[in-house]
């Protein structure tokens, strides 16, 4: 079979490793791809930015399954576009991708469906806004409604600070439209978890739980990032906090999925806050995490096209999930300087040494060498059968890498939140 992924991350790289394991798979073609993708025997990355056209190559090369990986196609319609062409296309319609589109309809959707989140208001009125936030309880979150990179959405102490907020975003419009409306929400504390998920809107399967690290100073110190490093499962999900995400998240959402009548083939990803008052979900995204993807492929053990292909066939019941490892650690290497400036066009050196499974995020192959090309560069994923065991592996090989101003956090599997509460 011949498949195609979407995007040029790291999380591409995992799982176009992880599909070219299948015996299944020929041909990868990566769209656009990276220096990563780019070393895979089965692997070709391919450079076409309109989505008829890429769908048009699709159907021409005789493409039988897409992935796609980020979020933005989705939310412009790719699965829309692939689907009219009868090409099996992994990622929810654009209708259904909304879910990450809008954090104001998601919202909705949430509170349509009984699912547990935090109280809000929406709205698209600077007047109401600041009306409101003049008689609020703080701290709480303001959230621009649209994409923004991930830099949307502030935690806010005080009602200056509220106002200055509602001011860049709905006059100033810092984040352009993506902020016309917003989300005001109750402040959450606890700890946070991510829960991936594939659904063919009649079964959901989650997989198993991990636990970002965005900020990119050690002790979550800092500027956020795309991610310094992920452990999976996350020490907080136990089964206590898994029955109550199940009943009070993932099975409300499928619930609404089927209601609202969507083709929903795809990834959801749960945002999770585990509070003193249980699971509340702060965000969906409809695609794989990065770099949530790049510790969890590691562990599968059922062959991923086999999981897709069920998906596209919605005979998700017909799957179960085996994995081949109990923990996963996956450490960061960003261009020194990230998430701020930082210089890119530097040799990587020492992939050679290295034992344990490296994906590629930012970099790009010239000739036989790999050179930095993004802010966040690489990830190693090791494996094992206890958390140390998987962090010792990944920062063994971690030292053997190089290149110009490489940083990333050394206390990646080491910050542990304490279990259910
Ligand atoms: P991403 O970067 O994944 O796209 P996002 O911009 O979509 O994130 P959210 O995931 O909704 O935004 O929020 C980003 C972060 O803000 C969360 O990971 C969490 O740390 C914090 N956050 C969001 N909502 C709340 C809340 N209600 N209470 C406390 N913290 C929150």
């Amino acid at each position: 079979m011949k498949m195609m992924i979407i995007g040029s991350g790291g999380r591409e790289h995992a799982l176009a490793w992880k599909c070219a394991q299948s015996p299944k798979i020929q041909k990868i073609y990566c769209c656009p791809g990276n220096g990563g993708t780019a070393t895979l025997e089965k692997a070709e990355n391919i450079d076409i930015s309109d989505y008829q056209k890429m769908a048009d190559f699709a159907k021409e090369e005789g493409v039988e399954l897409v992935m796609v990986g980020p979020e933005a196609p989705l939310v412009e319609g790719i699965s829309d576009i692939f689907q009219k062409e009868r090409i099996p296309i992994i990622g929810p319609v654009k209708e259904a991708a909304m879910l990450e589109g809008s954090k104001a309809f998601a919202k909705e959707f949430m509170k349509k469906y009984n699912v547990a989140t935090a109280d809000y208001i929406i709205t698209d009125s600077y007047d109401k806004a600041m009306d409101f936030v003049r008689t609020a309880n703080y701290p709480l979150v303001i959230k621009a409604d649209g994409l923004a990179a991930g830099k949307g959405v502030r935690i806010i102490d005080n009602r200056q600070d509220a106002e200055r907020t509602i001011k860049e975003y709905m006059i100033e419009k810092i984040f352009g439209d993506a902020g016309t409306k917003i989300v005001i929400e109750e402040y959450l504390t606890g700890i946070e978890a991510s829960i991936l998920s594939i659904t063919d809107g009649s079964t959901i399967i989650p997989f198993i739980s991990a636990q970002d690290h965005k900020p990119i100073g050690e002790g979550n110190t800092g500027d956020n990032t795309g991610g310094m490093g992920v452990i999976a499962p996350n020490p907080a999900v136990d089964k206590k906090v898994m029955a109550d995400f199940t009943e009070n998240i993932m099975k409300p959402t499928l619930e609404g999925i089927k209601k609202e009548g969507w083709d929903f083939r795809g990834i959801i990803f749960f945002g999770i806050m585990i509070t003193k008052k249980g699971a509340k979900l702060l965000e969906y995204n409809v695609r794989f995490g990065d770099p949530e993807t790049q510790a969890l492929l590691p562990m599968l053990k059922t062959d991923l096209i086999d999981i897709l292909t069920a998906c596209w066939e919605k005979k998700l019941h017909t799957i179960e999930l085996q994995w081949n490892a109990q923990h996963s650690c996956c450490v960061v290497a960003a261009s020194g300087g990230y998430p701020g400036s930082y210089k890119k066009g530097y040799p990587i050196e020492g992939l050679e040494k290295t034992k344990n499974t490296i994906f590629i995020a930012g970099a790009k192959k010239e000739g036989e060498k790999l050179i930095t090309s993004g802010g966040r560069v690489l990830a190693v994923c090791a494996t094992g059968s206890t958390r140390e065991e998987a962090r010792k592996k990944a920062y063994s090989d971690m030292q053997k890498i190089h290149f110009t101003d490489i940083y990333y956090r050394k206390d990646i599997g080491t910050i542990l939140p304490k279990t259910s509460q």
